[in-house]
């Protein structure tokens, strides 16, 4: 049996896929190849779903706070190997190790949470609902949940969903993204270990094969998927036709707004690593600024275009830069680099000032690398494709606004709404901010408004297409069901 070949983990067991091919996963700094990941069958996910919902009975009538109790041995796992889990995430994904290391950071921060389930899932009861009849409102798990997840946050975004899913007493099955299945295979080895039962948590690799196979199949009850726009799309749909529970958490276009009062300094400092950090391929990459007043948006230009010479390119586990704050590593693949190039062409075509452009850029000893420099378009207009496409990777549009109220519409109007940042000293402007822009998470003052695992993650508009969002107490609601109960009792004669 060939040991570069990723292996299924399936009712307890770690066995090799019955697959429709291999697919090469690489380090994206190198274009080395780390080994192989199996497409799998549709069987193969039956296969898995069908271990997950053996195991649920069982699962979901044990008590919850024993139900947590792999979860805190998990904690003792995953800090220890903190480390290693960020350099795998580096070796495949081509991020930082200090956005590695934060994204294992928020990974543990969400199994602490779901540590807490006995008091998150804990239902309500009102008494007195009427004349002797009280109303009680119970938390249920409703059996197998399925999630799929993407490539650019390979260990943390599965844990926005499966601690509570499972804590909350349903069994799980996850597919990680084909491009960096690496990182879950080694989480899984670790959950392997924690004394779940076989079955509770189940792991299949592929692609879209089996994502199907999870939203066809009838014993599943939910599917979380993030991914593209047009993937949530195809997601929701199928989840809707299969009556399925769906969470689906989409593409974005990050605006910051910057107005005449914001301290430059700090809004350089926090841009460049929220523009290009993870080479923009983040889900809350800033990847539009708009500066309010033609004062502040020359001022802002050219800080920022003397501040885009501080960004090293660079394979981030190379030693001799692997700690520099300001590192960008590779985008993904040679077709994100392509799509990416293809993206800056159009602007240029547009009529963008492509006033900083990161294309050609060599890492040397990385020749085969998907390295791209940071890259600036000026004098965007709202409209542009540049300006309403995620391009994913490490290209900012700068556009300026007369006025707070008109760079509120160029948000308002844009078709993605995940998250948004002003930066001002003025709670007048910041309140405004808040209660007007049309985003799921809101910034003052920071670049990327990720929140903490206790708080929920979702966007808005083309962002999310359901209503529950992840992480904390918000996706409690995703995992269990409400079941009310209308009781009373009649007094014996
Ligand atoms: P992707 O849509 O290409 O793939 C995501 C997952 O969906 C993968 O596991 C893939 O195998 C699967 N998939 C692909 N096509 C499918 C289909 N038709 N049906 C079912 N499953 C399918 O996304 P990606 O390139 O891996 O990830 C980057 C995207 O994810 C970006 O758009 C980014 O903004 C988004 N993202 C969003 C969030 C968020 O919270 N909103 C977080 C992280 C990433």
């Amino acid at each position: 049996m060939r040991d570069d070949v990723l292996l299924n983990y399936i009712n307890g067991c770690w066995t090799p896929a019955e697959h429709r091919s291999l697919l090469p996963v690489e380090n994206p700094s190198t274009g080395a190849v780390l080994g192989f990941v199996p497409l799998s069958t549709a069987t193969e996910a039956h296969r898995a779903i069908e271990a997950a919902a053996g195991a649920f009975p069982a699962w979901s009538r044990t008590p919850a706070t024993r139900r947590t109790q792999p979860f805190f041995a998990l904690l003792e796992l995953l800090r220890r190997d903190e480390e290693a889990l960020a350099r795998s995430i580096t070796e495949e994904n081509g991020k930082s190790l200090a956005d590695a290391r934060a994204e294992v950071k928020r990974l543990i921060e969400n199994c602490e949470v779901a540590c807490g389930l006995p008091v998150l899932q804990q239902g309500d009861k009102l008494v007195g609902a009427s004349e002797g009849i009280d109303g009680e409102v119970l938390r249920l798990p409703l059996g197998v949940f399925t999630m799929i997840a993407p490539f650019n946050f390979p260990g943390m975004v599965p844990f926005w969903f499966l601690p509570y899913a499972i804590a909350a007493g349903n069994t799980y099955v996850v597919k990680p993204s084909e491009q960096t299945p690496r990182t879950m295979d080694r989480l899984a080895r670790l959950l392997d270990q924690v004394g779940l039962p076989a079955g509770v948590f189940n792991l299949v690799h592929g692609d879209r094969v089996v994502a199907e196979a999870f939203m066809e199949h009838p014993q599943v009850k939910g599917v979380s998927l993030v991914g593209s726009t047009r993937t949530c799309r195809a997601v929701a749909e199928t989840c809707a036709r299969h009556k399925k529970r769906c969470q689906a958490m989409g593409g974005a276009k990050n605006h910051l707004v910057v107005m005449p009062d914001a301290r430059m300094d700090e809004v350089i400092r926090n841009l460049l690593s929220s523009c290009f950090g993870c080479a923009g391929q983040r889900c809350m990459a800033a990847s539009a600024i708009v500066a309010v007043g033609r004062e502040t948006h020359d001022r802002l230009c050219e800080r920022l275009l003397e501040a885009c010479q501080r960004v090293i390119v660079a394979n981030p586990l190379d030693p001799a830069v692997a700690e520099e704050p300001m590192l960008m590593g590779p985008v993904i693949s040679a077709r994100a680099k392509t799509a990416i190039e293809t993206l800056i062409e159009t602007g240029v075509r547009e009529g963008a000032n492509l006033v900083v452009d990161g294309r050609g850029v060599q890492v040397p000893g990385c020749e085969q690398g998907h390295f791209l420099g940071p890259t600036v378009f000026t004098g965007v207009q709202p409209g542009m494709v540049i300006h309403q496409t995620e391009i994913f990777g490490p290209v900012v549009v700068v556009l300026c606004a007369a006025t707070f109220d008109e760079a509120v519409r160029i948000l308002n109007d844009h078709p993605y709404g995940n998250g948004a940042s002003i930066y001002t000293q003025s709670g007048y402007w910041a309140r405004r901010f808040k209660l007007e822009v049309e985003c799921g998470m809101i910034g003052i003052n920071v670049g990327i408004p990720a929140p903490v695992a206790q708080l929920p993650f979702g966007g808005m508009k083309l962002s999310q297409f359901s209503d529950i969002k992840a992480q904390g107490r918000a996706v409690i609601d995703f995992f269990t069901e409400r079941k009310v109960v209308t009781e009373r009792y009649w007094p014996e004669p």
